[in-house]
C-alpha cells in the first residue's frame, strides 16, 4: 500500500505548534509566527502538545522543555516513538544550555536547540531553516513514492544488476514474469536466470565496464531466453543500460514476448502448410527432404519418394467446378497424409493436382506396398470423375524411388527418377505405379555384378 505523503508545505501555509507553560512567552512567540504567515497552534502542558500534534500535523513544533506534568523531553520523545508524528521536525527552547542538555535534546531527536532566553530574530531564522528542510525531505519523499509507484506497477521487468552480476533488485512484475516470490530473486546471479554462455557474456561486459569510463557501453535489447523459477526456459526481450552510479551497476529491463513469440511460430507454422489442403507444402517438403537426405547419408539408410499426380483432374474440374476440384484435391490429401505418419515421413502437395510423400529409413519392398496402398485408397474413396477415361472414379498415378544416398548422389536426379517414373504411369494408362531404385551405390553393385 503507498503511504500517503502530504503536500510539501510550498504549497500551503506553514503549521508551528508552539509548546511553552509561560503564556508571555507563548504569547510573543504566535504573534511573531503570525507575522512570518506561519498558521500557528498553541499548548501549554506535554499533554496537550500531543494530542495536538497527533490532530493537527503542523510541519514544525517549537518546545519548551520545562513544563508542568510531562516534560519537554518526554513529549519528544513520544512524538519521535509514534509513525504519524515523528517525522515533524521538534525545536526544543530551554535554559538549560549545559553541553548534556543540548545533547541529550538531539539524542531524543530533535532538529535544533535554541536558548533562552529567548532572542526573537534568531527563532524566527531558526524556524525558517527547519521549514525549508521539511519541505525538501517532504517533496524527496514524494518523489521516491512516485517512483517507486511506476516501479511497482509498470509491465516490464525491471532489475538492478550490479558488475558481479548479482541482482540487487527486482520489481514486482520481473518477480511475476519468472515466478518468483518478492525478495526472492534479490541476492541471486544473473547466472541463475541466464544459460551459461550468454550469463559469461554479459559477466564479461560488466567487468569491462568497471575498467572505467572509455571501456565498451552496450545497450539495447536483444531476445534471450531465461530461465523461471520452475526449470523452464522463456524467451524475452532484454534491454541493459548502464546506471551512472560510482558502483558500477547496470538497469535491466525484461520485455515479455511470449505472445510476439506464439503469433511469430503460427506465421511459421502456416508458412510451412498448403493453406487448402492444410498438408504441408513444397517449401516444407524441400527442406524436409534435403535433411532427410543428409541423415540417410550418415546412416546409409534407404529413402523412398513417392510423387503422385490426379488423373483426368482437368475433367474433374470442367465437368464438376472448381469448388468441387478443391474439395477432391481436400480428400486426396487426407487419404495421402494417413499413410504417413513416423516422424521421418512426410506428404506434402506439391503444386495443381500433384503430391509428393517421403519415407525415411524405407527400402524398395516397403515403398511398394506403401505405394499401392496410396493408389487403393484413393480409388477407394470413390469420388465419382465423369471424364475420366480409366475409371468411374478419382485416380492417381504414382511414381516410386528408392535410394540409399550417397555423397556421389544429387537429390534433384533422386526426385527426376521418381516424376519420370509417374510419368510412365500416365502412359501406360494411369491408376498404377511404378517403382525404380536408383543411385551412385547401386550402379556400382550392378556393375560388379555384370563383370
Ligand atoms: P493427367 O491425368 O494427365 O494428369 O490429366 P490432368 O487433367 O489431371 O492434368 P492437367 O495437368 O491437364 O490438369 C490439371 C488440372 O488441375 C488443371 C487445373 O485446373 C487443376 N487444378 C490445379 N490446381 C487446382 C486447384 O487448386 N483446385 C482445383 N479445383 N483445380 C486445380
Ligand atoms: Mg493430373
Ligand atoms: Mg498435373
Amino acid at each position: 500500500m503507498p503511504t500517503l505523503v502530504p503536500a510539501p508545505a510550498a504549497t500551503r501555509q506553514a503549521a508551528v505548534l508552539i509548546v511553552d507553560d509561560a503564556p508571555a512567552h507563548l504569547g510573543a512567540l504566535r504573534s511573531m509566527m503570525l507575522e512570518q504567515g506561519y498558521q500557528t497552534f498553541v499548548a501549554n502542558t506535554g499533554e496537550r502538545a500531543l494530542e495536538i500534534a497527533r490532530r493537527a500535523l503542523p510541519d514544525l513544533i517549537l518546545l519548551d522543555i520545562v513544563l508542568p506534568g510531562m516534560d519537554g523531553m518526554e513529549v519528544c520523545r513520544r512524538l519521535k516513538a509514534d509513525p504519524v508524528t515523528s517525522n515533524i521536525p521538534v525545536i526544543f527552547m530551554s535554559a538549560r544550555t549545559g553541553t548534556d542538555d543540548i545533547v541529550a535534546g538531539f539524542d531524543i531527536g530533535a532538529a535544533d536547540y535554541i536558548a533562552k532566553p529567548l532572542r526573537l530574530a534568531e527563532v524566527c531564522a531558526r524556524v525558517r531553516v527547519q521549514l525549508q528542510f521539511r519541505r525538501t525531505a517532504l517533496s524527496q519523499q514524494q518523489q521516491n513514492e512516485r517512483l517507486r509507484l511506476i516501479v511497482n506497477s509498470m509491465d516490464e521487468g525491471l532489475m538492478m544488476i550490479e558488475a558481479s552480476g548479482r541482482i540487487q533488485y527486482a520489481n514486482p512484475a520481473c518477480n511475476r514474469y519468472l515466478g518468483y516470490a518478492q525478495g526472492e530473486l534479490a541476492g541471486r546471479s544473473i547466472r541463475d536466470l541466464l544459460a551459461p554462455p550468454l550469463a559469461q557474456e554479459y559477466l564479461e561486459f560488466f567487468s569491462q565496464a568497471e575498467a572505467g569510463p572509455g571501456a565498451p557501453v552496450w545497450r539495447g535489447a536483444r531476445e534471450v531466453l531465461i530461465r523461471q523459477r520452475d526449470g523452464i526456459l522463456r524467451a524475452m526481450d532484454l534491454t541493459l543500460t548502464p546506471m551512472g552510479t560510482e558502483q558500477p551497476t547496470f538497469i535491466a529491463l525484461l520485455h515479455d514476448i511470449t505472445h510476439h513469440k506464439q503469433s511469430e511460430n503460427a506465421l511459421q507454422r502456416a508458412a510451412l502448410l498448403d493453406p487448402l489442403t492444410k498438408i504441408a507444402n513444397r517449401r516444407h517438403f524441400d527442406s524436409f527432404l534435403e535433411k532427410e537426405w543428409q541423415r540417410a547419408i550418415r546412416s546409409s539408410q534407404p529413402l523412398s519418394l513417392i510423387v503422385l499426380d490426379v488423373d483426368h483432374f482437368k475433367g474433374y474440374n470442367d465437368s464438376l467446378g472448381h469448388a468441387a476440384g478443391d474439395a477432391c484435391l481436400q480428400q486426396v490429401a487426407m487419404a495421402l497424409q494417413s499413410h504417413a505418419l513416423r516422424a521421418t515421413d512426410l506428404a506434402a502437395r506439391y503444386g495443381g493436382e500433384e503430391f509428393v510423400l517421403l519415407f525415411g529409413e524405407t527400402g524398395h519392398d516397403a515403398a511398394c506396398t506403401i505405394g499401392e496402398a496410396i493408389r487403393a485408397h484413393i480409388e477407394s474413396l470413390n469420388i465419382l470423375n465423369p471424364r475420366s477415361t480409366t475409371s468411374p472414379w478419382v485416380t492417381a498415378s504414382l511414381g516410386i524411388s528408392t535410394i540409399v544416398p550417397t555423397q556421389l548422389d544429387d537429390i534433384k536426379e533422386f526426385f527426376v527418377s521418381a516424376d519420370r517414373a509417374m510419368y510412365a504411369v500416365k502412359e501406360a494408362g494411369r491408376n498404377g505405379m511404378r517403382a525404380v531404385q536408383t543411385g551412385a551405390t547401386l550402379e556400382l553393385i550392378q556393375a560388379a555384378l555384370q563383370s
